[in-house]
């Protein structure tokens, strides 16, 4: 009989890319949108495989699935399964951790830019009647500055690469990697309060958990340089946000890019969106056409490989095979 893997829930126009990966093993899929624990358990019964965007994959859903062999989640985090519960029943969880560096570190790249040029008040004056220059005023010259990078992991390498071409100087912070190897690519590793102080622009690129949740707080803001930029591409939470509001409106910074807020969709009466010296996107860092390809794909191939008894690329609780 040929397996089943069943699309909890998706929020992309078509599924080809997933049905093509599974169909190589023979493998039908199964379109469903399941959001909640009940929906799941109901639509997903006889799930081989699950592909997954939101739906809780709770050790409920587990245990209610008996031939469910492997998870597959859209994306980089794995916070909507329960991975120990996984673990325990011997489920594998593949996810996709490097289909978007590309897209994400030109996003940071471009927050960092239209923060520095201070594209939105520019723009909005030209929509407006106003054509001065002037209400841009001051901006230093960009090349001889210093680029300070919160994490050191595959995006924010990639935007240290693409910044050099720019005459940046580059810290970063990330207590995981060693000087030695941030030399290796001429980035200097330094603790947090050094890369704070003498950066002109911080791009926060550190995972989200318990350690670095409000890593920007009023103390750690308080840092920072009165002109700095700080940009988010990595999750809202890292920075508090009533502590961000109190910097940039009193002028204790100068400029805030984020691609991600503490509650996604922003609330409407979030202060941040009062201030000009923010420029907020709606989470799109990850995007483009062929990241999106590239994130069905993967995952899809993920459960794939699981299900034909092969070794998963990216496979997230590896104590499963113990
Ligand atoms: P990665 O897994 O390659 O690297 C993470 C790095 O963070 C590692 O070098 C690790 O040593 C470091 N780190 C861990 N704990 C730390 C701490 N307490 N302090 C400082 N550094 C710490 O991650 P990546 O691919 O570079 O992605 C970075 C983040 O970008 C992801 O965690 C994700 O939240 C976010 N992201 C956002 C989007 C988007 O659309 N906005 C898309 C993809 C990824």
């Amino acid at each position: 009989m040929a397996f089943k893997v069943y699309v909890t829930d998706y929020d992309y126009g078509t599924l080809d890319p997933e049905k093509k990966e599974v169909a190589k093993i023979g493998a039908v899929l199964v379109p469903t949108q399941s959001k909640t624990e009940d929906a799941i358990i109901e639509n997903c019964k006889d799930a081989d495989g699950l592909l997954n965007q939101y739906a809780p994959i709770t050790r409920k859903v587990m245990e209610s699935l008996p031939n469910l062999k492997v998870v597959g989640r859209y994306g980089v985090g794995v916070n909507t399964v329960d991975l120990k519960a996984a673990t325990d029943l011997g489920i594998q969880v593949v996810n996709v951790p490097d289909f978007c560096m590309d897209e994400v570190s030109n996003q940071a790249i471009t927050l960092m830019m239209a923060c520095h040029r201070k594209l939105n008040i520019l723009n909005h004056q030209t929509h407006h009647d106003g054509w001065d220059y002037q209400i841009a005023k001051p901006i230093r010259r960009l090349s001889g500055q210093t680029l300070g990078l919160l994490g050191f992991g595959r995006i924010p390498r990639m935007v240290a690469q693409k910044m050099k071409a720019f005459g940046l100087k580059i810290l970063a912070y990330d207590p995981y990697v060693s000087p030695e190897a941030g030399a290796k690519e001429g980035v200097e590793i330094l603790p947090l309060k050094d890369v704070l102080m003498q950066s002109d622009i911080v791009s926060v690129h550190v995972p989200l958990t318990k350690d670095t949740e409000n890593l920007l707080n009023d103390e750690t803001l308080s840092w920072m340089k009165p002109t700095a930029i700080v940009v988010n591409t990595s999750r809202g939470p890292l920075i508090d946000e009533a502590a961000l509001y109190r910097a940039l409106k009193d002028g204790k910074i100068g400029y805030a890019g984020l691609d991600v807020t503490v509650h996604e969709p922003i609330e409407k009466d979030n202060p941040l969106l009062t201030l000009d010296n923010v420029i907020i996107t709606p989470h799109i860092a990850w995007y483009s056409e062929e990241s999106e390809i590239d994130l069905k794909t993967k995952a899809a191939r993920g459960v794939a490989a699981v299900l034909n008894g092969e070794k998963a690329q990216y496979l997230v609780n590896k104590d499963v095979l113990k």
